[in-house]
């Protein structure tokens, strides 16, 4: 079988990131693009905050360079998906979606998080054009203008509170007639002006021309007071959690109750040896473009030490 020195799953910014220094140390990386090339970030439109990007960069364009500086250093792109891993001892086995399988000393696990949608097709046709799971991405377009947050817990909280600082409305659709977040979380969007909690509401569907210019809403669903009606928005964004894309690998590395991988203390170790989680399915806190590519880094590093201590 073949043996690969370093094996990264995963190809956004965490992985080709990973790659670029594993590349650069003589480590012959080979790197999966897993289900999604380029990662969550191909599903925005444009990124302004990644240092080094003063006029922002088409988030498709980036993680092209990143892809780009990566094989520039030697590392191998393969497109296949990583359906098992076999971590039991090492090297580690891990089968792929044509049924090939590799051996690697190191593993470099950076298979990201997905957000989750509520599965309307409209969050499809939409995608990009007005519908968004990441504020803190793409909130900056839509200043002063009317936006909404599906979600109720913190981080609807948190991109409301942020989205309310550009933006000259933001609703909170809520499908229960409480909030989840933190009691801090909740006082500081109930006494912000700028946002409307929608309580009891869930989602039909969006409308709109050539982006998104509304959206289809029910209060109090199934029950007999039920009420529809239509809000106009701009934005529609999505704050109903994420998964963390570790399911492959939860016999052998310790997860939180999320299902994040959990590292130890600022290191990008499992615990396994030789194994290293980078990225958003390691990071339940951050979840930024650079912070993945930070952890790629450190995985990188903490792989090449790992073999030169093993003498791989
Ligand atoms: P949560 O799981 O806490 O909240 C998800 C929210 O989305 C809930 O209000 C839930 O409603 C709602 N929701 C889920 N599915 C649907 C659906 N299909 N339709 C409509 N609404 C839906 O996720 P978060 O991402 O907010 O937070 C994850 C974790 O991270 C939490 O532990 C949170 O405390 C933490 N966090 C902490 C922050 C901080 O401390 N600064 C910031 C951000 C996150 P319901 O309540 O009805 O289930």
């Amino acid at each position: 079988m073949e043996q690969i020195r370093c094996l990264i799953l995963g190809s956004g910014p965490a992985g080709y990131t990973a790659g670029i220094y594993a590349g650069r140390a003589g480590l012959n990386p080979v790197l999966y693009e897993g289900l999604q090339p380029g990662g969550q970030l191909t599903t925005t439109t444009e990124v302004e905050n990644f240092p080094g990007y003063p006029e922002g960069i088409d988030a498709n364009a980036m993680m092209d360079d990143l892809r780009r500086q990566a094989q520039r250093f030697g590392t191998e792109i393969r497109p296949n998906i990583a359906v098992r891993a076999d971590l039991s001892q090492a090297p580690y086995t891990i089968t792929f979606d044509d049924e090939s399988q590799v051996q690697c000393h190191t593993l470099i696990i950076a298979t990201g998080a997905t957000a989750k949608y509520l599965g309307l097709p409209d969050e499809e046709k939409y995608r990009g054009q007005g519908v968004s799971a990441c504020a803190t991405c793409d909130g900056f377009f839509y200043r002063k203008k009317t936006v909404a947050v599906v979600g109720g817990g913190d981080t609807a909280c948190e991109e409301a509170s942020y989205l309310a600082g550009l933006a000259e409305k933001v609703y909170m659709i809520v499908r229960k007639p409480f909030l989840r977040a933190s009691q801090a979380m909740q006082e500081r969007v109930l006494s912000d002006p700028k946002i409307e909690v929608l309580f009891e509401t869930n989602t039909l569907g969006l409308f709109g021309e050539s982006g998104v210019e509304g959206a289809h809403l029910v209060h109090r669903m199934g029950e007999a007071d039920e009420r529809r009606y239509d809000i106009a928005i701009d934005g529609f964004f999505l704050a109903i959690g994420h998964k963390p894309n570790s399911e492959l690998f939860l016999p052998w590395v310790k997860i939180n109750g999320e299902g994040y991988i959990l590292t130890e203390g600022q290191t990008p170790r499992t615990g396994l040896p030789g194994v290293f989680a980078a990225g958003d399915v390691a990071d339940p806190l951050y979840r930024q473009a650079i912070t993945a590519a930070a952890s790629g880094c450190k995985a990188a590093i903490e792989a090449h030490r790992y073999l030169q201590e093993n003498g791989r």
